[in-house]
């Protein structure tokens, strides 16, 4: 008898190769100096909440008798925070969001643990499109259910749809997207959201049942051009929407964030009532009630997005004028640059020479690739530039 889960304790031993990469960084930094490493490794916001934010904190805690600031919310989440996200998301998307379809919880990635653990039954896939956010495959496989991969659209990071339509199968539980997307920053098209959205009605006929979609969206704010993200439950019935403040407010310490299960999801007081068993189970309820109070005054709110626009600027034109291959990104704070190596991970061992910590791409489902997460300050980007310049001339 096995004094543990070894599953878990395999989860717990093995770093994952971006935290890994952030250690080097923090080592490197006692060796050399902060300032001459150039980390490009983790995606943790670079940008001041606004000040409302603190401003609504400091508030929260000056008042004489603070227990019902910090004491427990109803289990989904408080009704008055739930009404301001519900009218937050009314009034930019006309969605028609309750309060009674939202589940309020501790950021994107116990959104998706959630909605999983309500969705998966004995059998199921979870479809992800690569490249894809790691975490995804720890917290299906967890949810007991078997991960499939659409193999990436390599010319725009949208979605290769011929794969994608062979590998939907009676099986297909839910296919979760991410738009922005980490790691490429790319956006999803409108176009494509209309062709992924008439393919997964398609499939719902030919199997005769639900297929979910899960829209991650953590960067839905962190769109830099003129374009347009469609609301998923607007376009496709069977919509769970995992969303975080994490990015959008520079929270992702605070751990806050929530649950849409559309109203248009005809057995939805049955899969609303799941995510609440679910969250129940993996002990998601009631999350953080100060920062719940947070949120009802700041929905609607970003932190000064400007400034990784500004970044992606320079690093994008930068890198693509050295000789860089890079697909615009168009959204998050991610850039994904094709690897000089055929192996991303030589690439990025190379690239330590020159005190550049990149992220190689394998984990992400997508080889020949490395990932630089840009919300860094504009001054270390600077600084790092020449670096990147003799890094592609040693290539030469
Ligand atoms: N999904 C994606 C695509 C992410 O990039 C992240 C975090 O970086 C998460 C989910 C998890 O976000 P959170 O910190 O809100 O749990």
């Amino acid at each position: 008898m096995a004094d543990f889960n070894s599953n878990m304790q395999k989860l717990g031993t093995v770093r994952s190769v971006i935290r890994e990469t952030f250690e080097y960084g923090n080592k490197r930094a006692k060796e050399i100096g902060r300032e001459n490493v150039f980390d490009y490794s983790l995606g943790n916001p670079s940008v001041s909440p606004p000040e409302i934010v603190d401003k609504k904190i400091s508030e929260l805690v000056s008042v004489e008798n603070t227990v019902s600031v910090h004491g427990y919310t109803s289990a989904q989440g408080a009704e008055d925070t739930r009404i301001a996200i519900a009218d937050d998301i009314n009034s930019r998307f006309s969605a028609g969001i309750t309060k009674d379809d939202i589940y309020i919880t501790c950021g994107a990635a116990a959104s998706l643990t959630v909605t999983l653990n309500a969705l998966v039954c004995p059998g199921d896939e979870i479809m992800v499109i690569a490249p894809f956010f790691p975490e995804y495959r720890v917290f299906a496989e967890t949810a007991g259910a078997k991960v499939v991969i659409v193999p990436a659209d390599l010319e725009n990071f949208q979605i290769n749809f011929s794969e994608m339509e062979k590998l939907v199968t009676a099986n297909t539980k839910a296919v979760i997207i991410n738009t922005p997307n980490n790691p490429t920053g790319a956006v999803f098209s409108k176009e494509t959201i209309k062709m992924m959205c008439e393919l997964l009605e398609n499939k719902q006929k030919e199997f005769n049942k639900k297929i979910f979609l899960i829209s991650d969206e953590p960067y839905r704010e962190l769109v830099y051009d003129d374009i347009e993200l469609p609301y998923l439950t607007n376009c496709y019935n069977n919509t769970i929407v995992c969303y975080s403040y994490s990015k959008s407010l520079s929270l992702p310490g605070e751990r806050i964030g929530y649950i849409v299960v559309s109203n248009k999801i005809d057995c939805h007081n049955d899969i609303y009532a799941a995510v609440c068993g679910a969250g129940r189970a993996l002990g998601f309820v009631c999350a953080p009630s100060m920062m719940q109070k947070v949120i009802k005054d700041c929905v609607g709110k970003t932190a000064d997005v400007s400034i990784y626009r500004k970044n992606r600027d320079l690093l994008y034109n930068a890198l693509t004028d050295y000789g860089y291959e890079c697909v615009h990104p168009d959204g998050a704070f991610y850039l994904f640059v094709k690897s000089l190596d055929e192996d991303a991970n030589t690439f990025c061992l190379k690239a330590r020479d020159y005190e550049l910590l990149l992220v190689p791409s394998d984990s992400f489902g997508c080889k020949g690739y490395i990932r630089l997460s840009y919300c860094v300050s504009t001054e270390m980007i600077e600084k790092s530039l020449p670096a990147f310049k003799k890094l592609i001339e040693s290539y030469k």
